[in-house]
């Protein structure tokens, strides 16, 4: 099969991916074969292929937002049937036993792994995965469509989760990609007024065109004070201005994996007045479940562009240049 490989982590525009011709894989116990039918492009994939993550699996096959066709299961594989359509998501396992599992918390488990990451991902025509961590997909979107709502979309529902918006309230995005467009969405279905921050004219026009009750650009404040604030963009300089927009009392939360490092902070300006700062990692399976749900009762507008696989390179660098608006998706 086709599949694109890190072997050197390296900056994008070094071409660090490479087309090669590999075996499909084999599922294992508790394992399914898919047929890739469309994979997300995040910017963690970006994050794999440049070296800001350590490497966890030499050569990987980077992707995670992965829609299949079931074409195999292993053994103990009870839930799924050849020919089902499923999603593959960025948290492929945790261990289910440890302190933090056992409460509920399995993304912050030590021993979980990742899709595109640990294990090969979707920027191939097979991929596998193990069932127990598989989704269900909504009905009513293409396979292009669905694909972002698999990381973009679920991360986006767990930033917004843990920014502690009050309904009805104020809430600020910091950058307006693929991920900050459905959180937007998933918000203002729920009565929020949405405020975007971003340097995109492109993202600008996109936000206003889902609702968004106000656009400016990355660092001007907002014309309210915000209830809570999501910071999408892995800039860590906007913490500051995101901080000083928030109401008293209100949260920040930092959706990305990887953040530049952040300035120093002034106690009074940034953090007084029990105004918050917390980070999101990854997201459990009952975040995905339920943002799923939502997707399914709730028609999102998926601004989603589908490329050829062999195309996966020049699209990471797209991204790299903020010239992607929405999401971007390979289709082998
Ligand atoms: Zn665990
Ligand atoms: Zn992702």
């Amino acid at each position: 099969m086709r599949a694109w490989r890190v072997h050197h982590p390296a900056p994008i525009h070094s071409d660090p991916l490479i087309l090669e011709r590999i075996p499909v894989p084999r599922p294992e116990a508790g394992e399914v074969l898919v047929r890739v039918l469309a994979c997300g492009v995040c910017r963690t994939d970006l994050h794999v292929s440049e070296g800001d993550l350590p490497v966890h699996r030499p050569g990987v096959v980077p992707g995670h937002e992965i829609v299949g066709e079931v074409v195999e299961v292993g053994g103990e594989v009870t839930a799924h049937a050849v020919g089902d359509r499923v999603g593959i998501p960025w948290l492929r396992s945790s261990c289910g036993r440890c302190r933090v599992c056992r409460r509920g918390d399995e993304n912050l488990c030590e021993s979980s792994t990742y899709t595109g990451w640990d294990s090969d991902g979707g920027y191939a025509e097979f991929a596998c995965a193990p069932a127990a961590f598989m989704l269900p997909l909504p009905d009513g979107y293409t396979d292009a469509e669905l694909a972002p709502l698999l990381c973009a979309g679920i991360i986006g529902f767990r930033a917004l989760r843990c920014a502690e918006l009050p309904t009805g309230g104020a809430l600020g995005i910091y950058g307006f990609g693929a991920s900050a467009h459905l959180a937007a969405q998933v918000a203002m279905a729920d009565g929020a007024q949405v405020h975007v921050m971003t340097r995109s004219v492109d993202a600008r026009r996109l936000a206003l065109e889902l609702g968004a009750a106000s656009v400016q650009g990355a660092t001007d404040p907002p014309p309210v004070p915000l209830d809570a604030a999501i910071l999408f963009a892995p800039v860590g300089d906007l913490v500051p201005p995101a901080l000083e927009a928030l109401d008293a009392g209100a949260t920040l939360s930092i959706a990305g994996i990887h953040l530049s490092d952040v300035p120093p902070l002034n106690y009074q300006r940034h953090l007084f007045r029990e105004r918050r700062i917390r980070s999101v990692t990854a997201n459990t399976r009952a975040d995905a479940r339920d943002f799923l749900d939502i997707a399914a009762r709730h028609r999102l507008q998926v601004t989603a562009t589908p490329h050829p696989l062999d195309r996966a390179l020049e699209t990471l660098q797209g991204l790299a240049d903020d010239r992607v608006t929405g999401a971007a998706v390979l289709i082998p």
